[in-house]
């Protein structure tokens, strides 16, 4: 099956049905009109996979694919025009330009959390660069994969696009596959994978990652816009959204009225009980419900009822251990994760940088809001932490859920530091009015993109490229840097046969002209 789509795919490509403009721009069209005449249906498979709420799914989704097809359909003209180039004297008379050509047959990989988006934005641009191309939507949102699945068989053409539905098996076959680019989304684990298969095949690769994302506030901003901003931030889709502020870094004047102020926002967005809100998400499935669940501070979810009295001695045996354990953990590295943690130097830097909160016993910090849980439902209430310390659970990997750790750290200095002797994340946000501690997050961080005063907003624009650096990954996406990742920047140079100027590199060569 996977063999089959990748030959007719190459079959498709080898035609030459996907290069002209008209194919390209029907292709688009197509989409677009896909999008629109399915709303109801995609809203519909984004709840039943991920409980996402309808005006997420559309504005963070839907709306977003259509502007990123219409953008790229409207701006193809310039973009495979000749580029010219000025070319040296030593080469005159010629010419040379540059010339955008599809790289043939390409593989989308993406991941559940924004499951629309990040399967068909990706899709527009290669469309766009005109290739075939093949999309893997991810198998943890079926509901969402098998409907892509049946659209684009129905609205594009069949013949060069086409979707394989399945997870690691599938996706391992696909990997086989001698494609001319794979673009992949989601976690760094199987981004190396992604990257070690393509080696193979000496396929580029752009990896679109995640990390954790830092936002430092200092006490020149307005606290209340500040805070509703970070709120919305990170409880969009209950946390899950690979540009969505991990952690905070604010100074010890504000650190404390913060916390309260992003607990206030998240009431105003979501009432007293955000499991009623219809604004407010689900975790995707158990397996991350119960790595949350050990983020959080001991004791903040109650165990699961044990069934009998051997049992529940041994849970509370446990969860004691547990608290004891997280106690005199401090010195000791977070849990298993991507991001290498600071060096010893560091370590004892930090020590002095990070402010400890008197009262706060829980390396996790203190609940400020939320903490409330259901298995059931896989409910986890937006969650504010105050106090946290570098060495809990919490700082270690990618949150990925709808916990806000809050770390006070002295100065932004402090957390410059803090933020270096971390993996460079995928999102850095800066509230500070101060230009020289702007400028300095700017020329001292490195993160995929940086934002002043705003979070997850800075991917909204098809002017700008979005992709990561480091361990946040490599390469980038939106409008015309997606057009390029999808493209070969072709040289062509063309010089007359007359009068024949190169003749002066001809051998046999004299001193005159190698200067030798
Ligand atoms: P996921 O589990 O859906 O996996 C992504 C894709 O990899 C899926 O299509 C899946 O089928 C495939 N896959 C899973 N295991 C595989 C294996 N062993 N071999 C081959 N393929 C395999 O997504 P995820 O990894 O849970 O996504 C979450 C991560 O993605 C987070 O780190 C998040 O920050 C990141 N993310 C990044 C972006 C971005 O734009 N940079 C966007 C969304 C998510």
């Amino acid at each position: 099956m996977v063999s089959e789509s990748f030959t007719q795919l190459k079959r498709a490509y080898a035609s030459g049905r996907t290069r002209p403009l008209a194919w390209r721009r029907a292709q688009l069209d197509a989409l677009r009109r896909m999008i629109a005449d399915h709303r109801q249906d995609f809203i519909e498979a984004e709840t039943a996979d991920l409980g996402k709420p309808a005006a997420e799914t559309v504005l963070m989704e839907l709306n977003l694919i259509a502007a990123e097809a219409r953008f790229v359909r409207n701006r193809l003209g310039l973009w495979t025009r000749r580029q010219y180039k000025p070319m040296p004297w030593s080469l005159q008379p010629a010419q040379g330009w540059t010339i955008a050509e599809p790289k043939g047959v390409v593989l989308v990989i993406a991941p559940w959390n924004y499951p629309v988006l990040l399967a068909l934005e990706p899709l527009a641009d290669a469309i766009a660069a005109g290739n075939a191309v093949c999309v893997k939507p991810s198998e943890l949102s079926p509901h969402t994969s098998t409907l892509i699945a049946e659209l684009i068989a129905q609205y594009l053409d069949q013949e060069a696009i086409a979707v394989v539905e399945g997870g690691p098996k599938e996706t391992g076959e696909l990997l086989d596959c001698d494609f001319d680019h794979i673009f992949y989304t989601g976690g760094e684990r199987v981004g190396k994978i992604v990257m070690a298969a393509a080696a193979r095949h000496l396929t580029p690769v752009t990896l679109e990652l995640g990390g954790k994302s830092p936002c430092f506030v200092d006490s020149t901003v307005n606290l209340h816009t500040a805070a509703r901003r970070i709120a919305w931030g990170k409880f969009s889709n209950a946390g899950q959204t690979c540009v969505a502020p991990d952690y905070v870094l604010a100074t010890p004047d504000i650190a404390e009225a913060l916390a309260k102020r992003i607990a206030v926002a998240v009431t105003e967005f979501y009432g007293e009980n955000p499991e009623a809100s219809k604004d407010y998400g689900r975790i995707i499935n158990d397996r991350h419900f119960e790595r949350l669940l050990k983020l959080l501070p001991a004791g903040t979810v109650p165990p699961q009822e044990p069934s009998s009295p051997l049992i529940k001695a041994a849970s509370a045996v446990g969860a004691a251990a547990e608290m004891v354990g997280r106690r005199i953990n401090a010195g000791i590295d977070a849990i298993g994760s991507h991001n290498a943690q600071p060096s010893v130097a560091e370590k004892q830097q930090q020590q002095t940088e990070i402010m400890p909160i008197p009262g706060v016993i829980d390396s996790a910090g203190r609940v400020v809001c939320g903490g409330k849980v259901d298995r059931e439902t896989r409910y986890i209430a937006p969650t504010v932490l105050f106090g946290t310390q570098p060495d809990a659970p919490v700082m270690g990997e990618e949150i990925f859920g709808p916990i806000l750790p809050i770390v006070v750290v002295k100065d932004a200095d402090a957390a410059i530091r803090f933020i270096n002797s971390r993996p460079r994340p995928l999102a850095a946000y800066v509230f500070s009015n101060r230009r020289a501690v702007r400028l300095a997050f700017e020329r001292r961080t490195s993160s995929g993109s940086l934002g002043y005063s705003l979070t997850l907003a800075q991917l909204l624009s098809s002017r700008l490229p979005f992709g990561g650096v480091g361990a946040s990954g490599m390469g980038a996406y939106h409008g015309k840097a997606g057009f390029e990742t999808f493209s070969h920047i072709k040289t062509v140079v063309s010089k007359p046969q007359f009068p024949d100027t190169l003749q002066l590199v001809y051998p046999p060569l004299d001193e005159l002209r190698t200067g030798l």
